[in-house]
């Protein structure tokens, strides 16, 4: 395997609707939609469809939507040999969405809530043979401190994208993490800092630098990326594309670099060449341009994981 991605999986429950009911009241909709999301889930897709092996770790619930979801990994070529049942509800996203496109969302955890540190121990023999370790925070602040650990204690690199926002997340425990990868609202929310533009979202990363973190890369939108370690800065600049929807950006560009940095593919079209250097700067920083050219693509397309091109479709276009 090369890649370990442990985290949520969701199931969106999308409804188009005219206008929210009045307490009481029951309203028709004109359309429903069901799609597969959850960040975890997303990345693992993201990586798989460029052509990663991707083993994921996680917990659905014991309902209609696990089914759903253990397909999608399965159909996209993701390992499911450690998507663990559980005996609460799957992860669900109930979404409205009015004609002018305004989102109202709920988030109901269900077995995310419950992916533990024990099933990061149980799942050590197939995740110590994996070369990076993918985390965010839509699973217990307990279960990802305890896989940076194991990621050091085995010596396998750990990428943590603080995402959504966790005003609890404990700086000091997250220190092992090789890359840490925030956007500029979640930079913002963990460092107190305003990240306005690029000079500020230095400034605040530098702090988290000076705080031990080795590696942060900020996601700046329409912006591109910027990558902050305590040799270097680089800026990594966006692909101009007309966007139509930016959900899911930040997790293609994360299973996009996450991609490229195991396999050493730089998405230049060809066949991917896999077991090059893997400690080399210039690979993290090909891998960024790669992805900042990814997830621009990305956001040509309507939907999150539906806007993720496999390595195929990427390679087919110039970019
Ligand atoms: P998130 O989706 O987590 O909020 P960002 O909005 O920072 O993350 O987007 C992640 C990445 O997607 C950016 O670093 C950039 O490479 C790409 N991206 C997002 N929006 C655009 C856009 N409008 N044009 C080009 N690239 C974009």
């Amino acid at each position: 395997m090369d890649i370990a991605v442990i985290g949520s999986n969701n199931v969106d429950l999308i409804t188009y609707i005219n206008r929210m009911p009045r307490e009481g009241e029951t309203l028709e909709a004109p359309k429903f939609q069901m799609g597969c999301g959850g960040k975890g889930a997303n990345q693992a897709i993201a990586a798989a469809r460029l052509g990663s092996r991707v083993l994921m770790l996680t917990r659905v619930g014991n309902d209609v939507f696990a089914e759903n979801t253990v397909a999608n990994f399965a159909a996209n070529g993701v390992d499911t040999a450690h998507v663990l049942r559980t005996e609460a509800s799957s992860g669900v996203a109930p979404i409205f969405v009015d004609p002018e496109g305004r989102n109202s969302i709920l988030i109901v955890k269900g077995a995310n809530g419950l992916l533990s540190p024990e099933d990061v121990a149980d799942a050590a023999e197939d995740l110590a043979k994996t070369k990076l370790i993918v985390l965010q925070l839509e699973i217990p602040l307990e279960t990802v401190y305890a896989a940076i650990e194991f990621g050091n204690a085995r010596g396998i690199p750990v990428l943590l994208n603080p995402a959504p926002a966790h005003p609890e997340l404990d700086l000091d425990r997250i220190k092992g993490c090789d890359y840490f990868m925030p956007n500029e609202s979640e930079l913002a929310l963990l460092t107190g800092m305003p990240v306005e533009n690029p000079e500020q979202a230095e400034e605040a990363a530098r702090s988290l630098l000076d705080a031990g973190i080795r590696n942060i890369v900020v996601t700046l939108g329409s912006r591109g990326a910027l990558w902050i370690n305590k040799s270097q800065t680089k800026r990594i600049p966006a692909a101009p594309v007309a966007a139509v929807d930016t959900t899911g950006a930040g997790d293609a560009f994360i299973g996009c670099f996450s991609h490229c940095l195991v396999t050493g593919d730089d998405l230049s079209g060809g066949s991917a060449i896999f077991d090059r250097d893997l400690e080399a700067p210039g690979d993290v920083e090909s891998a960024l341009n790669a992805a900042c050219r990814y997830a621009a693509d990305s956001v040509t397309r309507l939907g999150t994981q539906t806007s993720y091109a496999t390595r195929e479709e990427f390679t087919a276009k110039a970019h």
